[in-house]
């Protein structure tokens, strides 16, 4: 069962059933799902937990209500991998990285949908939508194929090739929008008035859908032996995961269930969309608009809904949040594909970058464990790195050729 009673206004503290509301009657604000964990305590147990299928589900106590089955293609419950290569490389004794590249459909987005989309079904709705950098397009319209739902994603159309085929061969309707990220957004807004019974995952259903970021908490520290992390490196886009990772360490440590210090939260962005490092580096908590150019288009939102949330997270815990270049995004998908044989995508390789910006200015303590999320598969943004990722060389099929070629190979320098 789950224990959500409601939904809880985010700025004012108004209550509401558990409906389909995304904004607060009285001011306005947006809302998120509130549980009763003091009845939680207790029936929510390591036990219980453990005894739970391997995907996001074990924590469906702590999720919305699913209604009779969730949407369910299998997300979560992603490795937690020991980085030890990596992590020499960056000066971290003990770094990890929850690999959620190992999802559905290969990114992190599966969460989220499948939680979201659970709830629209339970609520009466009968079309799964959303507005989408990518990444959510393709999860969405592969939940709602496998329910047997008609889909209608909204992405810029000058998305990665291999993000709009992963996205279109579900046969869903996919809208290519003019325009960046925040015009979609924009649109999106608009529509959801004229399409009251279409469920936007992350517009009118968005606080369902952001509870499905919290089993990224709930799992790290599952994996750790019911023991929280000191420091956790999150990837900002809208700031919705940051926000609600930090929600889940809340619960469990409110319910008892892990040991630890509260986790400290770096976020993690790119130079050419990075409002809320700039905000955070600014000082201030006001995260102004920015136009985004980078190649991390699964990260490029210039006027991210959570950014202040994710400033506070951030304070919070002492903190701090990087800004890398383009450069260091494909050097650093480059770095832990060869240490550690994780294949990312730009959003993983802004994460990395961050990661080691963070140890060198020293906001990060090395001697301290670090779990960084790496939140996409590599072949999603195959566009960013087929021009250095080529065949070492082209030769006939003779023995003497290889051999020629090898010979020559072994002079080089083998470097990281
Ligand atoms: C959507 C996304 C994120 C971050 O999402 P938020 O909007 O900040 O919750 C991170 N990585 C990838 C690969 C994504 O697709
Ligand atoms: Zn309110």
């Amino acid at each position: 069962m789950s224990f959500a009673i409601g939904l809880k206004c985010r700025e004012c503290g108004e209550s509401y059933a558990t409906e389909a509301r995304f904004v607060c009657d009285v001011c306005f604000g947006p809302l998120e799902v509130d549980y009763d964990l003091v009845a939680a305590k207790g029936h929510v147990t390591r036990e219980s937990i453990a005894a739970g299928p391997p995907s996001i589900w074990r924590y469906h106590d702590l999720l919305p209500d699913p209604g009779a089955a969730p949407v369910d293609l299998g997300a979560g419950w992603t490795p937690l991998h020991r980085a030890d290569r990596l992590g020499a490389l960056l000066g971290i004794k003990d770094l990890y990285l929850k690999d959620d590249t190992r999802n559905p459909t290969g990114s992190f987005k599966d969460r989220v949908v499948s939680v979201a989309l659970s709830s629209a079904r339970r609520l009466g709705f009968t079309t799964a939508a959303c507005a989408s950098t990518g990444n959510l397009a393709t999860s969405v319209a592969a939940h709602a194929a496998a329910i047997g739902w008609p889909s209608v994603t909204v992405i810029p159309s000058d998305l990665e090739s291999s993000k709009v085929a992963m996205t279109a061969i579900f046969g869903g309707i996919v809208l290519g929008v003019e325009g960046s990220y925040d015009d979609v957004n924009r649109l999106c807004a608009e529509l959801v008035s004229e399409h009251p019974d279409w469920a936007f995952v992350n517009v009118n259903l968005r606080a369902y859908y952001a509870e499905g970021s919290k089993t990224l908490a709930f799992e790290i520290a599952e994996q750790l032996g019911w023991r929280t992390p000191d420091q956790v490196v999150v990837p900002v886009a809208s700031g919705s995961q940051l926000t609600k990772i930090a929600k889940g360490f809340r619960e469990f440590e409110e319910l008892g269930l892990t040991e630890g210090p509260t986790p400290r939260l770096f976020g993690a962005q790119a130079s050419g969309c990075s409002p809320v490092a700039t905000a955070f580096r600014d000082g201030t908590n006001v995260v102004r608009p920015v136009r985004p150019n980078t190649i991390a288009r699964s990260l490029a939102i210039g006027n991210p809904a959570d950014g202040p949330y994710v400033l506070d997270e951030v304070h919070r815990g002492g903190g701090d949040i990087g800004s890398v270049s383009d450069e260091e995004i494909l050097e650093c998908i480059g770095l832990l594909a060869r240490t550690e044989g994780i294949f990312a995508e730009t959003a993983g390789g802004v994460t990395i970058a961050s990661l080691r910006q963070l140890v060198q200015r020293g906001s990060i303590d090395v001697n301290r464990p670090v779990v960084a999320i790496i939140s996409g598969h590599g072949l999603k943004t195959l566009d960013a790195v087929v021009d250095t990722a080529r065949v070492t060389a082209t030769i006939s099929p003779s023995l003497a050729d290889a051999e020629a070629v090898l010979a020559s190979l072994s002079n080089q320098e083998v470097s990281l």
